[in-house]
């Protein structure tokens, strides 16, 4: 053999076991089953599929769950994991749908909404696959999601996304977006599929008020508030000065824009009775001038380069030595979202919901996030959901 073949066997040899090597980690991360402990609340859980037919059998399809209170009531439905690489999401909903009992109304959640971006990750990054939060048992572990599903799901990209109805031209990785796809449609792209899911439920089980938790970067002026539109105002101007004045964290509210499609603030309210409301708590893991893309920094949110940046100012929310540890973006969405609910319920009496039992910032922040997760091997065999 001459040496020149020598060399390319050597590394064909070389390339295949890198493939092989980070081709079954992907796999592993694509397939890796979360188990969820249904809380005492949760009276009934289908499946999205049961409202937007196409998911059947699809990575797109998610558990949704209902916590219905023995009195009658309004309805909020609290949505999770639009964007999967926004982790402070996922774990406020679970800590809802592990711990609150309804007394009144109805609770729905939603907290693998893109469960096919949740299944997806970014090796160019330099993302973690997962990422772990410690409990009074053990530790959760959790997938590190990507703000997009995954092409292996929905695929090939267009050169531009259409938006349906409205025809604007959006970037084309947003046709895997679910904060571009509302209000989507039963037999468009499958993520157009999964926002069309969420607005049956609104329109078959009457939804009031919807919650979307997201997390932005400490460089982007949207961070720390609740985008709302104009007929979510009112309730998100009193629920922000509350939190404000009664919690001490900083919040503010911003003005859902009307000329840009696609958002779930945006297109909820326009098509639907209910009133929407986007969440935002600081995501420094999200900036673009960070050190390495480690589970600590996503924890923890402490960054020498984004601390040198907030001394010059350049940072849309206070920063300091503390970072932006996860208790507290939780912390705040948690207080936030029971706000909501008061605010609404204060506006309508007919439509009041009553929950207990799921704590608020200051809480969060003595316990840990974790304090309020249970074990599911403790816990009933039919309690537990695996996604
Ligand atoms: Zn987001």
């Amino acid at each position: 053999m001459s040496r020149e073949w020598a060399i390319k066997s050597i590394l064909l040899f070389v390339i295949t076991i890198i493939m092989i090597t980070a081709g079954l980690q992907l796999y592993n991360h694509r397939h890796y089953k979360m188990p969820i402990v249904a809380g005492p609340g949760v009276t009934k859980v289908v499946k999205l599929s049961d409202y937007s037919e196409g998911l059947k059998g699809t990575m797109a399809d998610t558990y949704v769950y209902f916590l219905e209170g023995k009195e009658k009531g309004g309805t909020m439905l609290i949505i999770a994991n639009t964007h999967a690489n926004e982790p402070a999401a996922i774990l406020t909903a679970l800590l809802f749908l592990e711990n609150a009992v309804v007394d009144k109304g109805t609770l729905i959640i939603l907290p693998q909404f893109n469960n096919s971006a949740g299944r997806n990750t970014r090796p160019g990054d330099g993302y973690p696959l997962y990422f772990e939060i410690p409990t009074d048992w053990g530790s959760k572990k959790f997938r590190m999601g990507n703000r997009d599903a995954s092409p292996l799901d929905q695929w090939p990209d267009p050169d531009v996304y259409v938006h349906y109805p409205d025809k604007q031209l959006l970037s084309f990785l947003d046709v895997r977006n679910t904060n571009r796809t509302w209000p989507g449609r039963a037999n468009g792209p499958l993520m157009e599929q999964v926002t069309y899911g969420a607005m049956q439920i609104m329109k078959e089980e009457k939804v009031d008020i919807v919650v979307d938790i997201h997390g932005a970067e400490t460089m982007f002026p949207v961070t720390n508030c609740i985008v709302a539109p104009d007929k979510s105002m009112r309730i998100a101007t009193m629920t922000s000065l509350t939190v404000k004045a009664r919690e001490r964290f900083e919040n503010h509210v911003e003005p859902s824009p009307s000329g840009f499609r696609g958002l779930s603030h945006r297109e909820i309210g326009d098509y639907e009775d209910t009133l929407p409301f986007l969440l935002e708590a600081p995501l420094p893991f999200l900036d673009q001038p960070t050190g390495p893309k480690t589970v600590d920094l996503l924890l923890d949110g402490k960054d020498p380069f984004l601390l040198s940046l907030s001394k010059k100012r350049r940072l849309f929310v206070p920063y300091d030595e503390t970072g932006w540890p996860m208790e507290k973006r939780v912390g705040q969405h948690c207080s936030v979202t029971l706000e909501l609910i008061r605010q609404f319920s204060r506006k309508f009496p007919d439509r009041t919901i009553t929950i207990r039992s799921v704590p608020r910032y200051a809480e969060v922040l003595k316990n840990g996030v974790g304090h309020y997760y249970h074990d599911p091997a403790k816990a009933d065999k039919d309690d537990v959901y695996f996604n």
